[in-house]
This record gives structure tokens, sequence and C-alpha cells, in this order.
């Protein structure tokens, strides 16, 4: 009989040399596969335990099967899943009315992920400018090191070249400037500018936060031409900074708001959330995607979002950031051949790597593992802290002590 056809394939050992045979190799992933997860532990295939400061990736930010989370989403599964843009559903309606309360915006759109709620983004900028200036004001500006998804649009908008490299022809009336540069951006930001879009806090890009200064600046030149700015918070928002959304740390309000990632705590949903006056750009026909905001995903997202958007649970996350970066920058201290920064905000914090450890985050994040720790990094240079909100002051403990094991491991193996 055909394997292919074999109907007890659910039962089939899979190993993570599976991965190498039958998944187009665009990621490398860890030799452990983890099975089970509760809160920030780990289990993988052979039953080791790890403490998990991933989140995978600012994602399940409320920890791995969050009980209410779990809840609502059986629940939902059970009730209805699916029903297409020619209806609306409850859960969605009730969704787009509390991130609308909740923030600056008076709409929302849902979509499956942070790449698309920032194609849906510069999409919506590229019509409002076109509807309202003419077609000669396209342009949108960006950062350097900035990311922004993988679709070919929204590529070309993140500022890392060795992201588009081999995918050319790239979407024309694309520029870069250096994230924290003033005199740059008010060198690029010029009449024909329709957006301009930035991380407040560059995740990806090495864990760089913006100058409050850049950003008043930004949204100062984008009133000054008539341009959008757009701030990606698909990595930074959620609570993660210690408020709902880092605009709010920095108290420049932009006119249009991605979210992803920490959205949905794993179930996948995008947003994008503008003003009234701007959502009139995408009227009827003119953008859409088949599951954006349906029953289950918008369900699992009203449920993160009111989880999340208490001011004892932020309060908690501002308490527990402080406590996770006084603990690393003491670190820091103690290996300063190893790091010679902490930077970041709330729960997403970056290590940088001292000038003779350059290009050693894997290192580092493979010793962790080995020790029972999960870490991210973000390039070659940057190690990359982002546990779940809910995180003790026990487990910020735990991920301390390992990583001090782990530091040790190497600096003994390169003596
Ligand atoms: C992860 C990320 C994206 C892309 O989100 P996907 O869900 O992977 O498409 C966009 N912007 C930022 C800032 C991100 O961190």
């Amino acid at each position: 009989m055909n394997a292919k056809l074999d109907s007890t394939i659910a039962n089939r050992p899979v190993t993570r040399q599976t991965f190498d045979e039958v998944l187009v190799p665009t990621y490398a992933p860890a030799a452990m596969v983890p099975v089970r997860g509760a809160g920030l532990d780990l289990w993988d295939q052979n039953g080791k335990h790890y403490l998990d400061f991933t989140s995978g990736i600012a994602v399940a930010s409320l920890g791995h099967c969050h009980p209410v989370v779990v809840e609502a989403l059986t629940r939902q599964a059970n009730t209805l899943w699916h029903l297409g843009n020619g209806y609306t559903n409850e859960p969605v309606l009730r969704l787009a009315t509390a991130l609308t309360e909740a923030t600056f915006a008076d709409r929302a759109f849902f979509c499956n992920s942070g790449a698309e709620a920032n194609e849906a983004a510069f999409k919506l900028a590229r019509k409002y400018a076109h509807g309202k200036f003419g077609a000669q004001k396209s342009r949108i500006v960006s950062c350097y090191q900035a990311f922004h998804g993988r679709t070919l649009f929204t590529v070309s908008v993140g500022g890392q070249s060795k992201y588009t490299e081999g995918f050319e022809p790239l979407p024309p009336a694309i520029d870069h400037i250096v994230f924290n540069d003033i005199e740059g951006a008010r060198a690029a930001i010029g009449d024909d500018v329709c957006a301009v879009v930035v991380e407040p806090l560059q995740g990806e890009g090495g864990v760089v936060p913006a100058d409050a200064a850049f950003l008043q600046e930004l949204r100062a030149l984008c009133d000054q031409t008539g341009a959008l700015l757009i701030f990606d918070e698909v990595q930074c928002g959620m609570g993660r900074s210690g408020d709902l959304f880092h605009y709010m740390t920095y108290g420049v309000t932009p006119d249009i708001l991605t979210s992803a990632k920490a959205l949905g705590n794993g179930y996948p949903i995008g947003a994008m959330l503008t003003t009234n006056e701007l959502a009139k750009a995408l009227n009827v026909g003119t953008h859409g995607t088949t599951y954006g905001g349906n029953p289950l995903a918008a369900t699992v997202a009203l449920t993160v979002l009111e989880t999340i958007n208490q001011p004892a649970f932020l309060a908690r996350v501002k308490e527990a950031g402080a406590k996770l970066r006084a603990t690393m920058e003491k670190l820091a201290a103690d290996y300063p051949q190893v790091f010679a920064q902490v930077r970041g905000a709330g729960l997403l914090l970056g290590l940088v790597t001292s000038e003779g450890w350059k290009g050693r985050s894997k290192d580092i994040q493979r010793a962790a593992e080995a020790h029972g720790l999960m870490v991210l990094i973000a390039g070659m240079d940057v190690l990359r802290l982002a546990p779940a909100l809910i995180v003790s002051d026990a487990q910020i403990a735990e991920a301390d002590r390992i990583l001090r094991l782990s530091l040790d491991d190497l600096i003994k193996a390169a003596a």
C-alpha cells in the first residue's frame, strides 16, 4: 500500500529528521522537538523539561495552554468556526469593539499574520494617498534593520537586504533611513511620501528601542507632508512593553497600528487598526482575506486582550520587566567579556555581545538549551529574551542560573 495513503499516519513516529525529509528547508529548527507545554514549561519528545523564555517568538504571551484561553477556544470550537466575509460574527464584533475602545483607533481590519497586517497597512496608505493627493504620492519610508514580514511587499519595506536577495524585481518607491537618525528622516520624508513605517522597538533587527525624539520627529514630518505614520507593533505590542501598545509608552500616536503575534497567543490572527477617516479608503471590495477575524481567531484574541489589558496585569509586566532587566544587567556586569549591553523594553530584552563574542549569540542559545532554557537570538550578536508575560520572579532567577551555567561552559570550552 502507498505509504502516503496509510490511514494510521497519525500514530507513526516522527522525528527532527523528518523535517529534513518533508519540509521546505526555510528553517533550521533545534534538534529537539517540543511536544507539550504549560505556562513557561515545555517538554520535548524525550520528556526533557525546558523553561521557555521565547514564547514562540513573543507570541504565547499568556504562556502555553493558558486555561482561560483553552476554555474560550474550546467553547467556540463547539459553537461556530467559520463563515466567510459574506457574514459577520459576534466574536469579531466584540474584538473590534474592544481594540478600538482600548486604543486611538476607530476601526479594525483582521487577517492572519503580522505580514498581512502590514500588507493591509501599506495598501491602505497607498490607496488613501492615491485618492486624496494623486498617484505621485506613493513613496514608503522605512528603517534599515526593520522587519515587517515576508510577503514580497512587506519584505521589501523591511530593511534587511539579506531577506530580499534573489526575489527581485522588488516593488518600487520604497526608501530606507537609519533607525533613530532624525536628520536622515528629515531628508527622506518629502511630499511624495505616503507612509512612514517604524517599529517602536525593533525586534528582529536586534531589540533596539526607538528614541522618543525620533518617533516625535516622524510624527511631525508626517503631519507636515500628509504622510501616514504606521507603527508596526507586531512584536512589541499587546502588553510586552508593559503598556497595552508601545505607542502609549512614548505618547506618540500613529495613524495606523499593526498587531499580530501575541494577539492570538499562538492562534493565527493579525490586526490593522486605524481611524474612521483612513478606513474609508478601503471600501467594499478593495481588500480582504478569507479567514480574517473568523469566530475561532476572534474569540481567542478577545480573551487574550481582556486578560492582558487589566491594570494589575500590565503593572506586573512592568515589575517583571524591571526584575528581568536588573537580573540581566547584573549578569552582563559579571560576564563583561561576553555581554556589552542590555537593551529593550518590558519583557523584550536583548543582551548585546561584546567585541570578543561577536557572532556567537547562537552558541549561547545552544548552550542554554542543553541546560533546559530556551532563548531567542536577534541576529548573530544579540541574545533575545521574550518570556511569557506571566513569568514569575522564581522563573527569572532560574533563567539567570541556567544562563550563567551555559556561559561558564562556553568559557571553559574556549580556555
Ligand atoms: C514577526 C513580525 C512580523 C511578521 O509577522 P508574521 O506573523 O510572521 O507574518 C512583522 N513585523 C514585526 C515587527 C515582527 O516582529
